[in-house]
């Protein structure tokens, strides 16, 4: 039973060659390692006591490539003309990418050129463990499933013992919809633009991103979207990529970069400025920061997953999708509506 799943598997493996079209998740393929678990002729109670005889169910090499490949390079096809593609998976982005894919419909690629998603939200400031969210921000903490410290209502802000514990509950959550797609080690390089319209990313490996200047052309790969959402971050080696290229191409006069810190300033303007910058771009996260120029906001971070929310309903809205069709994976709450609206008033300082 086992062998003939594994020939199944091999069969749709081969059969897949790509032909440029979308190929679906291979049932059988994927079905296998469990039929095999299984037939296991110890129980896996037993198994995990007995190291000494723990033996693996045997597999060719070539299987761990083809499937490795097969299924990389399905995504790639899939993704090569899609709904959003996310440049960036920071806490804005991945917050982002939970709202939006919600809808299973819509399909989802997130661009990121670390091999290490999370971007700034794996330690609070100062490389400090706890993450800081002000209120309301905390509902949405509730919903993707975070605990957190409340000191109660008195209190105007919650706290997750570890900024970690945010990043790699919203990244397990966003992985496991069907309709994502992470890419990581991929750097977005630059923007396909048609008739003043953002229309998709350049894309490379990061590390050959990296290595322009010691080899050689290297050309570049794309990923056409309907909807671009740049979540690069605040200005660096690799932050506000996005706005940046906007800026170099004439598309914004200015990117006037964030400001001196004032967090009941800046995290109020990082949500009320989120918004199509450009026709088919969105910005969110600390690159607002650095288009609008507002204030820097430490080591807070509410206002990334607001401004990534807000940006999930602005591609919605971009997609000609309505907010009445969203299902309910999850449910948006009303004060986090208000929170992410256009017209919320900015704090004064
Ligand atoms: C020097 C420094 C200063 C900071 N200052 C502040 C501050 O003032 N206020 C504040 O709140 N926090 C600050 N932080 C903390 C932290 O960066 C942010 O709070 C928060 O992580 C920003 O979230 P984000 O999602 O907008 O961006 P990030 O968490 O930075 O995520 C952006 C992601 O985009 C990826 N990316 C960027 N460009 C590309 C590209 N072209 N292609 C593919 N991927 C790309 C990056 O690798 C990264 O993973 C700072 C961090 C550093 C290192």
């Amino acid at each position: 039973m086992a062998a003939m799943a594994t020939a199944a598997a091999l069969t749709s493996a081969r059969s897949s060659a790509f032909h440029g079209l979308a190929v679906p998740p291979q049932a059988g393929a994927a079905a296998a390692p469990r039929r095999q678990a299984l037939s296991l002729s110890i129980s896996a109670a037993a198994a995990r006591r007995d190291f000494d005889n723990f033996k693996f169910e045997p597999i060719r090499e070539s299987i761990v490539s083809r499937e490795m490949t097969r299924r990389y390079m399905t995504d790639m096809i899939t993704h090569a003309d899609t709904d959003v593609v996310i440049v960036g998976a920071g806490s804005a982005g991945l917050s982002c990418a939970y709202e939006l894919s919600k809808d299973p419909a819509i399909r989802v690629a997130i661009v990121e050129q670390s091999v290490s998603p999370g971007g700034g939200a794996w330690l609070g400031g100062q490389l400090f463990s706890a993450m800081i969210v002000r209120k309301p921000a905390h509902l949405f903490l509730q919903e993707v499933g975070v605990p957190y410290d409340d000191a109660g209502e008195d209190s105007s802000y919650v706290v997750v013992k570890h900024a970690a514990l945010f990043t790699s509950t919203i990244l397990s959550k966003v992985l496991e919809r069907p309709n994502v797609k992470l890419f990581n080690a991929v750097a977005a390089e630059d923007l396909i633009v048609r008739k003043g319209r953002v229309a998709g990313v350049v894309t490379n490996w990061a590390l050959v991103a990296m290595n322009h200047d010691t080899q050689s052309c290297m050309d570049p790969n794309v990923m056409e979207a309907k909807v671009v959402v740049s979540s690069c971050g605040h200005d660096g080696p690799f932050g506000a990529t996005g706005v940046k290229r906007l800026r170099s191409i004439g598309m914004v006069e200015n990117v006037p970069g964030m400001k001196a810190l004032d967090m009941n300033a800046a995290e109020d303007q990082i949500v009320r400025f989120t918004r199509e910058v450009v026709p088919g771009m969105i910005v969110t996260g600390m690159e607002v920061a650095e288009i609008e120029g507002c204030c820097r906001m430490g080591p807070t971070f509410g206002a990334m997953m607001m401004s990534g929310v807000k940006a999930a309903h602005l591609a919605r809205e971009a997609l000609g999708l309505s907010e009445d069709e969203i299902p309910a994976v999850g449910s948006l709450h009303p004060e986090m509506v208000i929170a992410s609206a256009d017209n919320a008033e900015v704090a004064d300082a």
